[in-house]
């Protein structure tokens, strides 16, 4: 790629609420806001905000009522699963779309769901994961781990030797689309057929993938196919509040919810409950109406700029930005990919002798730039990328007071501009040339 090529404004700007908002500096100035936190949350599209102004006006208690806004109200909440479906290429015919509140709790559901009893299950998760595709897993079953290679990619090797050694009980094989510390992009389909050979089935936690890259749940070879997929709609440029769990309707429809109560049965007594068929028996209460047409319209705006060329924009941003931090001296970036390799826009780094959470601190007030620092709820990773020794983190489990490692991200979103990153770099420059 030509780097020399820069775009100073994206094409995909007008499309977003607030990308030129002005905000305060330290200094007492305004600047334009640079959002470089994209992996924490997106801002939403102006059409999003417009089909939710839009839809207000016809918005009312939807399933039960009778009333003409709510029987349109309702249509339109059970439209947006076929938009969804249609989205990710879910199958029809087996898959079901179940609404939650985010990408969290969409695998605790699962993770609920798949528990049958048997203590020798094993899932198999990584040493990628965020914390929200681990911890929800350690509640009832065997939990083993997956390695990455020392620039913290995941080990196919490694993930087949655990297949081999826990063979016959491994349930699922729970593996992250994108990594929200490297940006690395898993091969999922190669991992689906690995753990289908092994008679297991794979959850992609898509939250960082599906805002950035297309998703295909059903490639031709039927090996390849994803069987879970759970996603966040604040990260895809829709509200908070909305998140999306997708898979097999038999996974749902037998055994009691974790949550039950309205809309969950289909007929009452004192003594027996009939419970409603997938996915209504799992949505327990009034659902989020407005965060699930705003989540369809984001999909419908992603889906009519074409996924592909998102990914290729923000390819061109990423590369950018990583060829001149990469280039500053000081500075160490903790993501490698070659020429080639699929990516998400997320990179993470350290300036010598500065911490973290300083180097954060002037971006925001010197510049208006928003990153963010720490660990993203993705600790062991960190701990695996930076060399942490186990001993070390004796140390921080009994002091509180000792400032914790981490490292500066940044991550773009398809509004970002050429131009942003390269004043987040004359500042970078700034500091690594005067740490302290
Ligand atoms: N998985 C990954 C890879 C993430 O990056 C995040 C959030 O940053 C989550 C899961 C959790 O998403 P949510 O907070 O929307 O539940």
């Amino acid at each position: 790629m030509n780097l020399n090529f820069k775009l100073s404004r994206s094409n995909y700007r007008n499309l977003i609420v607030g990308a030129d908002t002005k905000i305060p500096l330290s200094n007492g100035l305004y600047t334009t806001a640079i959002n470089f936190d994209n992996a924490a949350s997106t801002p939403p599209f102006v059409s999003v905000m417009e089909e939710i102004n839009h839809f207000a006006g016809m918005y009312s208690s939807i399933h039960r009522g009778t009333g003409y806004k709510s029987q349109l109200s309702s249509k339109v909440y059970e439209e947006a699963r076929s938009t969804i479906l249609k989205f990710v290429n879910a199958d029809p015919f087996r898959d079901t779309v179940i609404f939650v509140k985010n990408t969290t709790e969409a695998i605790n559901k699962l993770s609920y769901r798949l528990w049958d009893g048997n203590k020798k299950s094993v899932i198999l998760s990584t040493w990628m994961e965020h914390h929200s595709n681990d911890l929800p897993w350690r509640n009832k079953y065997q939990v083993d781990y997956v390695q990455t290679d020392p620039s913290g990619k995941l080990s196919l090797e490694d993930l087949e030797v655990r297949l081999a050694k826990h063979k016959g009980n491994v349930k699922l094989v729970t593996v992250t689309g994108a990594s929200n510390v490297t940006g690395y992009v898993n091969p999922i389909h190669k991992i689906a057929e690995l753990a289908h050979r092994y008679n297991a089935k794979i959850l992609v936690d898509g939250a960082q993938l599906v805002p950035h890259n297309s998703i295909n749940m059903n490639p031709q070879n039927s090996l390849q196919s994803i069987d879970y997929l759970v996603f966040s709609a604040h990260k895809m440029y829709a509200p908070f509040g909305t998140g999306v769990l997708i898979g097999p309707e038999e996974t749902f429809n037998k055994g009691i919810s974790e949550f039950v109560g309205g809309g969950t049965a289909e007929t009452v007594t004192h003594n027996w409950v009939v419970w409603e068929k997938p996915p209504h028996n799992e949505e327990a209460g009034t659902p989020n109406l407005m965060g699930v047409v705003a989540l369809a319209a984001a999909v419908k705006t992603l889906s009519g700029l074409g996924m592909k060329n998102v990914d290729h924009y923000e390819n061109q941003l990423t590369n950018y930005a990583n060829s001149k931090l990469n280039s500053i001296p000081g500075i160490k970036v903790y993501s490698h990919t070659v020429h080639g390799e699929p990516r998400i826009g997320v990179i993470p780094f350290n300036i010598k002798g500065i911490a973290h959470e300083q180097v954060a601190k002037i971006l925001s007030n010197q510049a208006g730039i928003a990153v963010r620092t720490g660990c993203f709820c993705t600790q062991p990773y960190i701990q695996s990328l930076l060399g942490i020794s186990p001993k070390q983190m004796e140390l921080y489990r009994k002091r509180r007071d000792i400032p914790r490692p981490g490292v500066v991200r940044i991550s773009f979103g398809l509004y970002n501009d050429f131009s942003e990153i390269d004043i987040l770099i004359q500042l970078l420059e700034r500091i690594a040339k005067h740490p302290t």
